[in-house]
């Protein structure tokens, strides 16, 4: 029991609605026999690929996982080799960074849009290098950074475009097209306590391109191509079975809870009318959907402590930009000083399935009352 009245995230809440299903899917792939691949995976595969606009997707063991298998790919398919250079922002989470350099890769880090808080497109052109092959974007708390500019640079130079979707899966940008389907590859996490959550780690990676479909589905699979034959040095990072289950119980659902969340983020873009917090912009419809309402508040650890003595609880999404980080000391980067900046000052509300709109217009009101000291 947490001693929130306005708890953050309920895992449990989340899965409620479909517990029944979840069990009878369990059920399921127990008396299937079958536990590595086969038709549960298929299926899911299948269904979220159409979901993203007809992509092929290819299930792996979790999110991280799915990134590094596409830029693996595209190292084997002999597009990117290593100690060449990727874009990314420097404010995502640890993961996105930690595919890149896994990989061998380097990772160059672009500032922040304080608009948005996701990677300023219009610092990239300055930031390509000879050794640029890829612009990892980030749709970061689930809204599409894809635009006009990122697409230019890319084309101009011949850059791969990569897509962080773990925040974003059902969003689509302003052109109607799905996040996952706007690159030449995507990656997906269905951490438990991503929009679609597994009851445990998933990821997949979604691409229209065959080609590099089949290269990551062998990489996942220890290399091989066929049994007993191995092309690359692979590694063993499948979607299980039961998980693929249990996605494809709650992914027709996914729509809908996207919405909800877009409901809630509205209640408090209406209710919140304190002067000492910037809130997000909530204008973007599709393109945004809501992972986290992320606010801004130059007193945040304050605020945060004056919410949670009011049952308020909040998260921060995240309290250090990458390069900020201990292990990537090492790594050159020019100033950054909005994602820096951004890291002192957010603060994510809840807007999980345990919250209601009822609660979102009293935590709007207690965030109201808040005196900074
Ligand atoms: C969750 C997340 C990941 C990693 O996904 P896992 O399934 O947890 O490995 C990568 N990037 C972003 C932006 C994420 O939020």
């Amino acid at each position: 029991m947490t001693r929130y009245r306005y708890p953050f995230l309920s895992l449990k809440a989340t899965n409620a609605p479909v517990e029944d299903a979840l069990a009878e899917a369990a059920a399921r792939v127990i008396r299937s026999g079958r536990y590595v691949g086969g038709p549960e995976c298929e299926a899911f595969e299948r269904a979220l690929g159409d979901m993203a606009d007809g992509s092929i997707a290819v299930g792996t063991a979790n999110g991280l996982d799915a990134l590094r298998l596409i830029f693996r790919a595209f190292i084997e398919q002999g597009e990117m080799a290593p100690g060449d250079e990727v874009l990314v922002p420097a404010g995502t989470y640890i993961a996105t960074w930690l595919a890149i350099t896994d990989c061998g890769l380097r990772p160059v880090p672009v500032d922040t849009d304080p608009a948005t808080l996701n990677m300023d497109t219009a610092l990239l052109e300055r930031l390509v290098t000879p050794r640029t092959r890829a612009i990892l974007t980030v749709h970061l708390y689930g809204r599409v950074c894809y635009d006009d500019e990122l697409r230019r640079v890319a084309t101009r130079h011949g850059l791969k475009i990569v897509e962080d979707c773990a925040q974003a899966l059902g969003a689509r940008a302003a052109s109607g097209r799905a996040a996952g389907a706007l690159g030449h590859a995507a990656a997906v996490s269905f951490y438990p306590t991503k929009n679609l959550g597994a009851l445990g780690d998933a990821g997949a990676v979604l691409t229209s391109d065959a080609r590099l479909a089949r290269t990551v589905r062998a990489l996942a699979n220890y290399g091989s191509d066929r049994r007993y034959h191995n092309v690359y040095r692979g590694l063993n990072s499948r979607l299980d079975p039961l998980q693929a289950a249990m996605l494809a119980v709650k992914l027709p659902g996914l729509a809908a809870e996207n919405e909800r969340r877009r409901a809630l983020a509205a209640v408090y873009d209406s209710a919140i009318t304190s002067p000492h917090v910037t809130l997000p912009d909530c204008t973007a419809g599709e393109a945004m959907v809501w992972h986290q309402y992320v606010v801004l508040c130059d007193t945040r650890d304050g605020l945060r402590d004056y919410l949670d003595s009011c049952g308020v609880e909040t998260d921060i999404h995240y309290p250090a930009a990458c390069h900020e980080q201990p292990c990537y000391a090492d790594i050159p980067h020019g100033p950054l000083p909005v994602a820096e900046s951004v890291a002192r000052r957010c603060l994510s509300l809840p807007v999980g399935p345990g919250t209601s709109e009822q609660d979102a217009r009293e935590i709007a009101e207690i965030i109201n009352q808040y005196i900074p000291r």
